[in-house]
């Protein structure tokens, strides 16, 4: 190596030194936008370092240069204009779509690198090795995460899909994983095995998906999240790429990292939601004390206004219909009347709450939220109980208490309890269920009352409302 090479790998070595630091900063709301600008950097210093290196080494062609250069710019042009005009909605699916493009560019490396090297010599285990492996982790990414994205964005059923022999052909596609590497591995020009190889994958990311519920995607995103680091990763093995195989190693664990809080935080494993699919059990909610379906009381904003007006301490509670109505300013400037009044205000935010981990978070610091009002599930709900209204808005799922017993679609997640405070009014447009599709005991317990409107409207007149009281 000369000394721009040697140079090229300190660039490389402080840009991995970048991604770290941000990473941690990402750790906080409050400095989480420079750790994104850090890390963000650190990738544009390596790639230029990357180009730098590959001008250097005179190793590329014309039609080379020509199709680097076209691909950076329609990728990035595209990149740019998807995660510009994407709603904070439909954040998910665009995550998914990134990961399905990940994972399906670090195939194709591999794929390429194998087809290109004419004779089997060429090839040591070296680099046949980690090449099938990227083949597998990036097929099975691209093809799961176009499924998950569908399933998000309601192209394909959202619900558990099972057809007759599906946990089996799901056993058997990962044990010929195995088979078709080893093929590929003792003849790295076999052409079968790497078409078969790639296409078996394929067929697994479908088959893993498809059995998955909705409310288990926030898992299954951060799992091929994961997948795609691993997928970079081993692709930074084929082409023997420092910076490719420190970033794509970082991807892998955080992404690791993250699969396993979010399971944590909805009480499952990650192998019962890859295995074990979504939304099975008895899922009817308690009857009322005579046996009769339970009712349902509607309230007025001045009614909730009232409530709000005279209370000591409320606690809101976000979700995803918060989020989908862009209410998130209305309910800080509501927040903010209460707080000039004197009245303790809190937000409790359930770990899954909305479409993504982190959604509310990102969503209440984009209101100017104060960071010490923000309370984390575990956190908040010793405080229910003291609660004189907790104002739930748009979340359904998270605040279910069907979910402590056992049987149901969503037994043993972990919910925000909100039944235990002395008043509860949940402001939602109807009856219509959450995300995991159950219907939610809290609405029909007679301390809740129902505020049937948009999130954001209904929002608005409680400021309105509630500024007539303590004005
Ligand atoms: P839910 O999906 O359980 O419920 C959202 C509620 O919002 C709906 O019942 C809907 O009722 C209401 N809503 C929708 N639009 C509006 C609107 N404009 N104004 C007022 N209300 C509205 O959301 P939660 O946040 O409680 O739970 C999240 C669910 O999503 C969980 O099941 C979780 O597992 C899953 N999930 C979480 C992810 C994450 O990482 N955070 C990712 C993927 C899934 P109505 O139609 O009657 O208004």
């Amino acid at each position: 190596m000369d000394t721009f090479s040697d140079t090229v790998h300190y660039v490389f070595l402080a840009s991995a030194v970048c991604f770290v630091l941000g990473l941690h900063l990402m750790n906080h709301p409050r400095t989480a936008r420079r750790g994104n600008t850090l890390s963000a950097g650190a990738m544009a210093v390596a790639i230029a370092a990357t180009v730098g290196l590959v001008i250097h080494e005179a190793t590329i062609t014309t039609t080379g240069w020509l199709v680097l250069a076209s691909g950076g710019l329609i990728g990035a042009a595209l990149g740019l204009y998807a995660a510009r005009g994407v709603k904070m909605t439909d954040m998910p699916q665009l995550v998914s779509v990134f990961n399905a493009v990940g994972g399906g560019a670090a195939a194709l490396i591999a794929v390429d690198d194998l087809l290109q090297a004419g004779h089997p010599a060429a090839l040591g285990a070296r680099v046949s090795l980690p090449g099938a492996l990227d083949i597998v982790i990036g097929a099975v990414t691209f093809a799961g995460s176009l499924i998950a994205a569908g399933k998000l964005q309601g192209v394909v059923s959202g619900a558990p899909v099972v057809f007759p022999g599906a946990r089996l052909l799901n056993v058997l596609l990962p044990v010929s994983f195995v088979a078709g590497t080893v093929w590929l591995v003792l003849a790295p020009d076999s052409r079968p095995a790497l078409y078969g190889l790639a296409a078996v994958a394929l067929l697994f990311g479908v088959t893993m998906v498809l059995p998955i519920g909705g409310a288990d995607m926030p898992v299954v995103i951060a799992l091929l999240n994961a997948f795609t680091g691993s997928a970079v990763a081993m692709a930074g093995f084929v082409l023997d790429e420092t910076a490719l195989i420190i970033a794509g190693m970082l991807v892998s664990a955080s992404g690791g990292i993250l699969t396993k809080l979010m399971a944590d935080a909805m009480n499952r494993s990650v192998t019962n939601i890859v295995i074990g699919g979504f939304g099975t059990g008895d899922s009817t909610p308690t009857p009322g004390a005579d046996g009769a379906p339970a009712q349902v009381r509607s309230l007025s904003a001045d009614d909730v206004a009232v409530q709000l007006a005279y209370a000591r301490k409320v606690v809101f509670v976000p979700g995803y219909g918060l989020a989908a109505a862009q209410a998130q300013h209305e309910l800080g400037a509501l927040a903010k009347l209460l707080t000039d009044h004197g009245i303790d205000v809190s937000y409790a935010v359930h770990p899954v709450a909305g479409r993504m981990p982190g959604h509310m978070n990102v969503l209440l610091a984009e209101a100017d939220v104060p960071y010490t009002q923000l309370r984390e599930m575990d956190d908040i709900n010793p405080e229910f109980p003291q609660a004189d209204v907790a104002l739930v808005i748009g979340a359904n799922d998270v605040t279910n208490p069907m979910a402590r017993r056992p049987g149901n679609a969503i037994s043993g997640m972990p919910i925000l309890d909100v039944d235990k405070a002395k008043s509860v009014v949940v402001i939602k447009r109807s009856m219509g269920h959450g995300y995991a599709g159950v219907d939610n005991e809290l609405y029909t317990d007679p301390k809740t009352g129902m505020f049937f409107t948009d999130a954001k409207k209904g929002l608005s007149e409680l400021k309105a409302a509630v500024g007539e009281f303590v004005g």
